[in-house]
Parts: C-alpha cells; sequence; structure tokens
C-alpha cells in the first residue's frame, strides 16, 4: 500500500470508526459486510433504523462514513456504488472536518433558499462525479 494511500485511510479514519460502530449491530440484525474496492459496505435492519433517524438529512437510503457506506440493503448499496464513492474521495481530502464541512454547505443552502441535500455542493459534485467514476 503506498504511503498516499495510508495517510488517506488514517486521515478519513475517525469518520469509519463512526460508521463501524454499526457492524456489529448490522450483522447481529441480519445484515452483511462486503469489501468493495477498499470501501466497507455494511446493510442491516440496524443500519435501517439509524438511515432513517438521521438528524437533519433522513430518511436516507445509503451513507458514507469515511471507508465505510452504510445502505438499506445490498441492492440500494450497489445502485448508490459510484456515488458513494465520490463522498469516501471527499473524505479522503477533508478528512475529520468533512462532516461539520457537510453540514456547513446545507445550511448555507438553506440560507440561499435552495434545498440543503440537493443544493449542498458536496452532493452536487457526487451527483456529477459519480457518472465519472470507473467501476
Ligand atoms: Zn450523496
Amino acid at each position: 500500500m503506498k504511503p498516499v494511500t495510508v495517510f488517506r485511510y488514517l486521515w478519513a479514519l475517525p469518520n469509519t470508526l463512526l460508521g463501524l460502530l454499526l457492524l456489529v449491530p448490522a450483522l447481529l440484525s441480519g445484515g452483511r459486510v462486503k469489501l468493495v474496492d477498499g470501501v466497507l459496505e455494511i446493510s442491516g435492519r440496524a443500519v435501517v433504523w439509524v438511515l432513517e433517524r438521521i438528524p437533519f438529512a433522513g430518511p436516507a437510503d445509503a451513507l458514507t462514513l469515511g471507508h465505510a457506506v452504510l445502505g438499506r440493503s445490498e441492492e440500494i448499496l450497489e445502485q448508490w456504488r459510484r456515488h458513494e464513492q465520490v463522498h469516501v474521495r471527499q473524505y479522503e481530502r477533508w478528512g475529520p472536518f468533512f462532516i461539520p464541512a457537510y453540514a456547513f454547505s446545507s445550511l448555507y443552502a438553506r440560507m440561499k433558499g435552495r434545498d440543503g441535500y440537493l443544493g449542498n455542493r458536496f452532493e452536487t459534485e457526487a451527483f456529477v462525479g459519480e457518472k465519472d467514476v470507473i467501476t
């Protein structure tokens, strides 16, 4: 593994650890965990429970936390994979500052009269970037 790759994983690690908190509850609730392109995709009933209760953003189909992607089901994870991979790259750039920056971008969009989700610059980048990711 290249040093820059190690740094990206370490830089995003605080966020990844948040996602990994759901690993055991997901497995205990009949979920699945899959490693795809260096990213852990986690699904299951415990994940659904969390996705329906995300403050200001729920209910969601999927959520990226560093190198962990939470999804309602394996099918939904596959459907959103390219989009969530863009978010993984964003976590690799922003590290522990990603969540505050994301929240600020949603707040800023709302202040400008735009939708807090679709007007968020990180979502705009993900919706554009999902078309460019080669899988
Ligand atoms: Zn997104």
